[in-house]
């Protein structure tokens, strides 16, 4: 089974005269250890779709299955602790805590979950994300992109059977959201992970191995296998 799936998702904001349809029976799976980038326009739904894959957003026709969970339906609580135990997230503005270090904001997931921190699994985080000599700065010590990995890393920390990256390289410049997407990249090559990011940006989309496409809140296409050229 895919680690995340949508079938028949339907989501409607407001109602009446003001109602806006942001997604339209969308039925898409996202497989174990693949990195998927979702892509489409301003206004088609994207990130609608992430939010409702990832429980921050409830559909208003459908169902979403995370892993072994029918997620709709949870209430907020359930809702809350599945985002915290079995799933990491990655935002455009990086999101770290100013008065933690690097690896404060880094262990942080593990913290609130009240797990302890295996030693070998954050080495391995820490050395594939290239953060081993800035371990003690704060985030305000570093450069955008160093502050994107860090973020990347505390997605990763606790394992999270998906990580929700949306638009991770949108305050980077490329070289900075080149490292990201190598990071991201690496992170499902080597380490097993699952991705499900949402881009506008044919170059982060060529680093994933599958693009799904939306418009209007429909999937209109896919691509395996994309190069920047094609995604264009
Ligand atoms: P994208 O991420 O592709 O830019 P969104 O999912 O943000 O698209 O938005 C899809 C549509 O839903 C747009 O028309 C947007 O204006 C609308 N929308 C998104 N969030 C809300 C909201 N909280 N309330 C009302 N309309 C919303
Ligand atoms: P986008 O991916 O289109 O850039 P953002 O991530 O900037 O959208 O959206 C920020 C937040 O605003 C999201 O939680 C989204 O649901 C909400 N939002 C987007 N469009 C609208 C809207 N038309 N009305 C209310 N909230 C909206």
């Amino acid at each position: 089974p895919p680690a995340v799936a949508a079938t028949g998702v339907s989501k409607v904001y407001g109602s009446g005269d003001a109602a806006v349809r942001a997604l339209h029976e969308v039925s898409v799976g996202f497989a174990r250890g693949a990195f998927t980038a979702i892509m489409g326009p301003s206004g088609s739904g994207k990130s609608t779709l992430m939010h409702c894959l990832a429980g921050l957003d409830t559909v208003t026709a459908g169902r979403i299955v995370l892993g072994d969970a029918e997620i709709t339906g949870m209430g907020d609580r359930q809702l809350t602790m599945l985002r915290r135990d079995r799933v990491g997230f990655v935002f455009q503005a990086f999101n770290l805590l100013p008065t933690l270090t690097a690896e404060q904001n880094i262990l942080l997931p593990l913290e609130l979950a009240g797990r302890k921190p295996d030693r070998a699994w954050l080495d391995q985080v820490v050395d594939v994300v290239g953060l081993r000599d800035r371990l003690g700065h704060r985030p305000s010590e570093l450069s955008g992109g160093q502050q994107q990995r860090v973020a990347c890393a505390r997605a990763l920390v606790a394992r999270p059977e998906v990580i929700f990256a949306d638009e991770p390289t949108g305050n980077l410049d490329s070289r900075a959201g080149a490292e990201v997407l190598g990071f991201l990249r690496a992170s499902v090559r080597e380490m097993g992970r699952t991705i499900v990011m949402v881009t506008h940006d044919p170059v982060a989309a060529s680093y994933a191995d599958r693009v799904v496409f939306l418009r209007d809140g429909v999937i209109t296409s896919e691509l395996l296998r994309p190069t920047p050229d094609a995604v264009l």
